[in-house]
């Protein structure tokens, strides 16, 4: 058996909590990079029935989550 001091098995203890906090922090920046909501004009879509705004990622033609009705993505000109 190895003798462990215990201020060795507190650095130990210390040790596994900041490789458990590394991983969750990667694991988070992952998701981040995965689900990538950033607003832009895009993927900005009113409603033209009932006006509400939301977003779609994907494509340019969608469906509306409140009233289910198509909503196209609209380019705005640029001046
Ligand atoms: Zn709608």
């Amino acid at each position: 058996m190895i003798p462990i001091s215990l201020p060795m098995l507190f650095i130990i203890y210390i040790y596994c909590w900041f490789i458990v906090l590394i991983i969750l922090w990667l694991r988070e920046q992952l998701r981040t990079y995965i689900s990538d909501w950033k607003r832009n004009r895009n993927n900005h879509f009113q409603c033209d029935n009932c006006h509400y705004t939301f977003i779609e990622k994907y494509s340019t033609i969608c469906r509306c989550p409140r009233c289910n009705e198509i909503s196209i993505a609209r380019q705005e000109k640029q001046f």
